[in-house]
């Protein structure tokens, strides 16, 4: 494919060299030089786009790899220390778990749950709710503890909870997110109006008030097929963020978008996962 592309390039080329060599036959008029600088140029752009950007391009995400690694590390070292003895046998539990994993008696008071899945100092407002907040955070329901798999359903590694014991429980969490996109939505419309710089905060905003809560269930496969149909989508709306007014609305509609195309994705492979399960008790 490569080598017969620039085959034909090489032979259009020369074409045209050999057509201005008959009408501008020393270089009279400057054509040839022209075009040979032409074709220069964009021998070095080229270079500049297929070599420097790339090169860039892979060192950001290596720092910001080896930024987000050592954030984790640190994360996963604290949490580690925040464990407090369950007060019933002793097991070290999780600050913002609502149970000991391992004899299952309910904590006190648990902490709230951080953006990034952490204990909080202040105490979880609505424990009803907690768990759902904990799901969104990718933690075991009971536990706390962190869940690894990209599944719909999982056993929890340290206390075996599944993360939806039914259909049922599953709608209920999708419910408890839904109850934030009227928030998420005006925080982002405030951040939109804030001409290119609000972008950014803007996406991690919504990505991490909403958005996580779906992609992080998502199989890898389905989530990466997904995420190209959003980045499309995302590309095209972006574009219009720099123009006043029409800006503002620039994030919540990427939020919109998101959030509505991974759910589906969720709920679709809910319903596959549900049903696999279910089979072999209903036939
Ligand atoms: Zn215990
Ligand atoms: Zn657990």
């Amino acid at each position: 494919m490569a080598s017969a592309l620039t085959f034909a390039l090489s032979s259009v080329r020369k074409a045209i060299f050999e057509h201005l060599a008959d009408v501008d036959d020393d270089d009279d008029v400057g054509l040839q030089s022209l075009l040979s600088w032409v074709e220069n140029s964009w021998t070095v752009l080229g270079i500049l786009f297929l070599v420097v950007f790339p090169v860039v391009a892979i060192v950001l995400s290596a720092l910001t790899a080896a930024a987000l690694w050592w954030f984790r590390r640190r994360a996963d070292a604290r949490e580690a220390q925040s464990r407090v003895p369950c007060a019933a046998c002793g097991t070290p539990t999780l600050p913002h778990a609502l149970a000991c994993p391992k004899c299952r008696s309910p904590l006190a008071a648990p902490r709230a749950v951080g953006v990034f899945g952490q204990p909080q100092e202040a105490a979880a407002p609505d424990l009803a709710l907690h768990r759902f907040n904990l799901i969104a955070r990718k933690r075991c329901p009971l536990c706390a503890t962190r869940l690894k798999r990209r599944a719909v359903r999982q056993a929890c590694p340290e206390c075996s909870t599944t993360t939806f014991a039914n259909q049922a429980e599953f709608q209920a969490y999708l419910g408890a997110l839904q109850d934030r996109l009227p928030r998420t939505l005006l925080i982002s419309f405030g951040l939109s109006a804030i001409p290119v710089v609000g972008v950014i905060p803007g996406v991690l905003y919504y990505r991490l008030a909403i958005v996580s809560g779906l992609r992080g269930y998502i199989p890898p496969l389905k989530g990466c097929l997904t995420r190209v149909v959003v980045r499309i989508i995302n590309w095209v709306i972006i574009a219009l963020q720099v123009i006043p007014f029409v800006g503002a609305f620039v994030i919540p509609l990427m939020c919109l978008s998101t959030y509505l195309i991974y759910r589906k994705a969720l709920k679709d492979r809910a319903t596959e996962d549900f049903a696999a399960q279910g089979a072999p008790a209903g036939a």
